[in-house]
């Protein structure tokens, strides 16, 4: 016997469990592989105030939030420091488990159920509805919402791209550091990653816990062991870390492109199924703030019209595209430059940093998920960026 549901969506992470707990009168159920939602969590858990905005969590009375972020220090190649920000809230470091657990429970409370340690195998279409087949059940509903992270099974089956590029990342908790509570690190240097950054988040208010990490190109070119003891030694970070004890550590793959085509005939992909990552931080959780409320809508219209065909779900895409599809490609296009600098041109590049009339711009105009909002600001004062204009340009038509 098949169980039917209004609507499916495989995988309890953030992006599964932000879409559930916001559907209203749909008869749903969350699959998710894990035994615990959210353990063991691949993610720094750094995310602007926005993002929890968007996904209209009071932050008065949430547990998951450990630390208050204002500003950021930037280090460069040869160890140059520089300091961004510093007077108004920016981001909230938290602890994702709790996070994607707190999702969860505001989901189940309004009445969507949750399937645990149950992975699903496989997933179908038959005459105008989807099938999902776990180890051990069968279900028939009339939406599949595939939140299955990286590798997603829902995306293999039904859509034809894959990433441009994964990013690997490696992090860890430590105790017994002594850093500024009210700022994160932001460590640039070829040999440490040649083609992202390093990290250090404080994650309580007296700044003696943080979580670390780096990202680089996947596959990594150094076991997670290696990259680890790089960043003890690496000379701008290793000052930070000596005398601090390691807790726990993670890793994790991020996706990194520009989805095409998110939503088909009874399918919808959402967080990083459907590469909803923001390419030059690896942050996802903005973007699935966006992307759920654009899913959120358009379910609902398509439950209220009883119509599941791609032209209905579409919806869903152009909305989220309209959100964040000018920062993936801005982001991806950075990317592919920063890739080809040497570390003398980051070195050159963050000595802007050292001018009050650059550093005022991006005081006010930064903002950590719409960094293409800096370009135009920035080109009235650096003549050299204006010869880049018309190729940002012709990435937003
Ligand atoms: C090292 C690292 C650091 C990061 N730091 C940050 C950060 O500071 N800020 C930020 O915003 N983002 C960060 N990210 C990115 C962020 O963690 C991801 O974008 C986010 O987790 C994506 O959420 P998701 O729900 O799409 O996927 P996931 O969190 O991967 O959730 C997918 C869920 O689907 C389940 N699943 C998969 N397949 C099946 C199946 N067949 N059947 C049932 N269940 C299934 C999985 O078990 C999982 O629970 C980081 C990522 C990494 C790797």
């Amino acid at each position: 016997m098949r169980e039917r549901y209004d609507l499916i969506i495989v995988g309890a992470g953030a992006a599964g469990n932000a879409v559930a707990k916001d559907i209203e009168g749909i008869n749903a159920l969350v699959i998710e592989k894990r035994s615990i939602i959210g353990e063991p969590a691949e993610c720094a858990g750094l995310v602007s105030k926005k993002s929890l905005e968007i996904l209209d969590l009071d932050i008065d009375d949430l547990d998951f939030v450990q630390n208050r972020i204002y500003g950021a220090y930037i280090h460069s190649p040869r160890g140059k420091t520089y300091h961004i920000g510093g007077d108004k809230l920016h981001a909230y470091a938290i602890d994702r488990a709790k996070f994607d657990r707190f999702m969860a429970n505001i989901a189940k409370n309004r009445g969507i159920e949750y399937l645990l340690n149950t992975k699903v195998e496989e997933v179908f279409k038959e005459n105008s509805r989807i099938i999902v087949k776990s180890t051990d059940k069968e279900f028939e509903t009339n939406v599949v919402i595939g939140a299955d992270g990286v590798e997603s099974m829902v995306r293999k089956t039904f859509f034809d791209q894959e990433p441009d590029e994964i990013l690997f990342g490696i992090g860890a908790e430590v105790e017994g550091i002594d850093v500024d509570p009210k700022s994160v690190h932001v460590f640039f240097g070829k040999k440490l990653t040649p083609d992202f950054f390093a990290w250090i988040i404080p994650i309580n208010e007296k700044g003696s816990k943080a979580r670390i990490g780096l990202c680089m190109s996947y596959p990594p070119s150094k076991s997670p062991k290696t990259l680890l003891h790089d960043l003890f030694n690496y000379p701008t970070t290793r000052h930070f870390l000596e005398n601090t004890e390691i807790t726990n550590i993670t890793a994790g793959r991020i996706p990194l492109g520009y989805m095409k085509r998110s939503a088909a005939d009874n399918v919808i992909l959402i967080g990083d199924s459907a590469f909803q990552v923001k390419p030059l931080s690896g942050g996802g959780i903005y973007p699935i703030a966006e992307a759920s409320r654009a899913c959120v809508s358009t379910l609902n219209e398509a439950f209220e019209k009883n119509d599941f065909s791609e032209r209905r779900l579409k919806k869903y895409h152009d909305r989220w595209s309209e959100k964040l599809k000018k920062e993936i490609l801005f982001g991806l296009w950075i990317r592919k430059r920063y890739r080809n600098m040497e570390d003398n041109d980051i070195e050159r590049f963050l000595s802007y940093l050292e001018r009050r009339d650059i550093l005022e711009i991006i005081n006010r105009y930064g903002d950590i998920d719409h960094p293409s909002r800096l370009i135009f600001p920035l080109t009235k004062k650096i003549p050299t960026l204006i010869s880049l204009l018309p190729k940002i340009a012709g990435l937003f038509v």
